[in-house]
Order: C-alpha cells, then sequence, then structure tokens
C-alpha cells in the first residue's frame, strides 16, 4: 500500500469541491494527503452548498444521487451524498467478509432497525426485497411487543444492531421469555461502542455468531471485526490517520509503525467521488494497532477507545428507554420540514422533562419547527412529558475530548450499558 489513492483524492477534491477549493493553500505546493488540513464536521455543516463535487450536482438535481440525510448519532445533521457505483464500491469489502466469515450474503435476509427516513413512506417499519427495517420509534415499551413480532414473523438469517437497540431486545426477551428468530445465524453491532457484556448477553440470548463493524454514512465501512476479534480497517476504502490534540498525525493505515497512542480517527474516503471526504475528523477517538491477526487479514487494527456513547433516558428511577427514540423524532421532523433542524442536543433535566437546543438555518419558522416536533411525538410516555426548546444559529458544542454526544442525562448520571447484566 502506498499514499497514490489518498494524494489523488485529496488532489482531485481541492481542485473541483468549493468546500475544499476555499481551504486551498496559498502557495504553490502540490496538494497531497500530507499537506491538507484536518477538516470537522462542523466546518461541513455549515457549508453544505459547497461539499459537492460539481459533475455530482446534475445527478444530485436529477435525483439520481443516494441521499442520506442524517448521521443523527452525533446530533449533526449533514446531507450525505454518494453516487450509487461508489457506494457499492465502498461496501465491497464488508460483503467479502461477510461471506467468507459468517456465510452472510446480499440477498440473506436482514432486519435491522432505522432512526433516519430513507424510506418515502412515512411508515414505522419498511419490508423490502430481503430486508425489513423497523423503526427506531417502535422500540419503546408499549410498542415492543409489536416490533418484536415483527422480526419474528420475519425470521431474519442476520440483524444490524446498535448496541443500545440489542440491550433493549434483549432485556425484552429475558423478561417475557420470547423466542428468537430459528433462521438467525449472524448479528452485526454498529454505531456505538460494544461493550464485552453485552456481547456475551447477545451471543447468548439469541444463540448466534456476531461482530462488530464500525462505518459512518459519510464513508460507510471504516474496520469490521475478524473471527480473531479484531477490527481490521477496511483499507480499499479508507485511510485512516490519528491526529493528536495539536491536530499532529502520529500514525496511520498505510505506514506500518509501532506508535500505538489514542488519538482523534481521521478518515479520508477512497471511494466516495460525489461528496469527497478528506482528513475528516469524524468525532470519535481511537488507535491503530500493526499486530499480525491470525485470521490473515494484513490491514491494520482499529480500536476505539471512545466514541458514541450516550446516555439513557429514564423515565422514572428504574425504566429507561434509548435516546434514539429522539433521533427518530428529529428525523421525522426534518423529513417535513425538509431539513430544517441542522444539529439537536438534547438534556433531561427531570424525569419528564428535557431542555432542546436546535440549530437551525435563519429561515425557518421557529413555532412551525416547536409545533412540527411535539406532533410528530406520537408515543404515550413522551408525548406527557415538558420540552423546552431553544434555537440557535450557530453549530452546538457538545463534544468533550473528541466525543459527540447528542443527549445527556442530567438525572441520572449514568453511561450506556453499564448495568446490563
Ligand atoms: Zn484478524
Amino acid at each position: 500500500m502506498n499514499y497514490d489513492k489518498a494524494d489523488r483524492v485529496a488532489r482531485k477534491a481541492y481542485k473541483d469541491v468549493p468546500l475544499y477549493i476555499n481551504r486551498s493553500m496559498d502557495n504553490n505546493e502540490e496538494i497531497n494527503i500530507h499537506n491538507v488540513s484536518i477538516i470537522k464536521k462542523e466546518d461541513l455543516i455549515d457549508r453544505q452548498d459547497e461539499c459537492l463535487e460539481p459533475a455530482a450536482y446534475m445527478d444530485y438535481m436529477q435525483n439520481k444521487l443516494i441521499c442520506l440525510r442524517t448521521s443523527g448519532s452525533t446530533g449533526h445533521y449533514l446531507q450525505i451524498m454518494w453516487k450509487m457505483s461508489d457506494y457499492q464500491h465502498s461496501m465491497a469489502e464488508l460483503w467479502l467478509r461477510r461471506i467468507k466469515y459468517y456465510g452472510i450474503r446480499p440477498d440473506s435476509r436482514l432486519a435491522c432497525f432505522f432512526t433516519d427516513n430513507r424510506f418515502e413512506e412515512d411508515k414505522n417499519y419498511v419490508r423490502k426485497n430481503n430486508e425489513l427495517a423497523i423503526s427506531k420509534l417502535l422500540i419503546l415499551p408499549e410498542t415492543i411487543d409489536e416490533a418484536y413480532r415483527m422480526v419474528m414473523d420475519w425470521n431474519p438469517e442476520w440483524m444490524i444492531l446498535q448496541p443500545s437497540t440489542a440491550a433493549v431486545l434483549v432485556e425484552y426477551i429475558k423478561r417475557t421469555g420470547a423466542g428468537t428468530p430459528d433462521a438467525l445465524k449472524y448479528i452485526e453491532f454498529t454505531g456505538e461502542i460494544l461493550t464485552d457484556d453485552l456481547r456475551a448477553a447477545v451471543q447468548d440470548v439469541f444463540n448466534c455468531r456476531t461482530a462488530d463493524q464500525y462505518g459512518a454514512n459519510e464513508v460507510n465501512s471504516i474496520a469490521y471485526e475478524c473471527p480473531c476479534g479484531n477490527k481490521h480497517i477496511m483499507s480499499s476504502n479508507v485511510m485512516v490517520e490519528i491526529a493528536d490534540e495539536n491536530n499532529n498525525i502520529i500514525c496511520d493505515s498505510i505506514t506500518p509503525s509501532d506508535c500505538t497512542e489514542s488519538g482523534r480517527i481521521i478518515l479520508t474516503s477512497l471511494t466516495n467521488t460525489a461528496m469527497p471526504f478528506i482528513r475528516y475528523d469524524i468525532g470519535d477517538v481511537g488507535k491503530i494497532i500493526w499486530e499480525p491477526c491470525k485470521c490473515g487479514n494484513h490491514n491494520p487494527i482499529l480500536c476505539l477507545s471512545g466514541g458514541r456513547c450516550n446516555d439513557y433516558i429514564y423515565l422514572n428511577e428504574t425504566d429507561r428507554i434509548s435516546p434514539y427514540i429522539l433521533v427518530a423524532i428529529f428525523d421525522k421532523v426534518n423529513m417535513i420540514l425538509d431539513g430544517a433542524i441542522i444539529q439537536f442536543y438534547v438534556e433531561q433535566t427531570a424525569y419528564d422533562e428535557f431542555n432542546i437546543t436546535l440549530y437551525t438555518d435563519g429561515d425557518v419558522y421557529e413555532d412551525e419547527v416547536s409545533d412540527t416536533f411535539m406532533s410528530c411525538i406520537d408515543n404515550e410516555c413522551l408525548k406527557h412529558m415538558k420540552y423546552h426548546i431553544t434555537y440557535t444559529e450557530h453549530s452546538i458544542n457538545t463534544g468533550t475530548n473528541g466525543k459527540y454526544t447528542y443527549f445527556r442525562n442530567r438525572v441520572i448520571n449514568r453511561l450506556v450499558y453499564d448495568e446490563l447484566k
């Protein structure tokens, strides 16, 4: 491996894409991946219009791009665009490994849970070909029976679960004695930090193999766990660099190194040509390990040490629900109001009270956003709570130590999964 591909995509982005052209250095040094600066999520959400490569604009106007509105797990909304062929290319290595390790193919029956409304119909679930996607809005105490019945009827061969969703399902199955799908042979975790306890509980309850996948809508798959338990970087899809607090790159996924220090994860997409991500700070923390692995994959191993960690919403002293419920509501508002919310941040201040901060662009009517938000809450336990919504026209700084979060519980300060038995 060398830096040629990364250099090429960097050069092209800095030549063609307004966002990067505006960041270009004044000197005449030729652009390469090592002399461009790190770009942050906030830099992009403020300049959404400048992120596309000019040729992709045509495709965008003709509705030919894959468009993922949300990257809601950090609270920042960014419209992520992909050309269909690039998207497939970005998933190729992941699919090769799913097939090889677990016998899971693109046509295997899948059940997953979504927060974003990437589907046309405003439905709580969508069945499409071999995929059943269920809204996270259904994973609430009064509707989880219905959601789980759908999973059982579908009898999936595999599931993609965020750890917090997996935790709720495990609790539900243990509490009710519900069965598990007969055909299920594999569960893939994604989207949040996975703990050993939760993995053990899932394997025990569902009696299937599991693997952890680290990815993001911006670049798709970043690292995937092999059967030896190591998350190997998807080198055909991304270049990963680790940056220290002074923005110095301390190591990368191309040149083997002894450096095992943790730092901010910086990504360069090698496949997304429509919306290039060059030295992009994803908001997670980790380190790169170069060690031979028995699985035979020579790509370096990524260890995440921070990441998208969120508290739970507590309904009372004992009952808790995932804050993804809120993400699903904001996604719905954005679908109705065409992306009015750029970023959200929520604090639970009492069992029945929330402070919400919304970053919107100046053109929206705040009352309309607030009314739409209230009308999108269709679950009884959330409906009766008090919401104090404030608006800002600047991005909200919610990160600490390089970790983003969109939700904080100020009532009970506990981290996700810590009590999972
Ligand atoms: Zn391995």
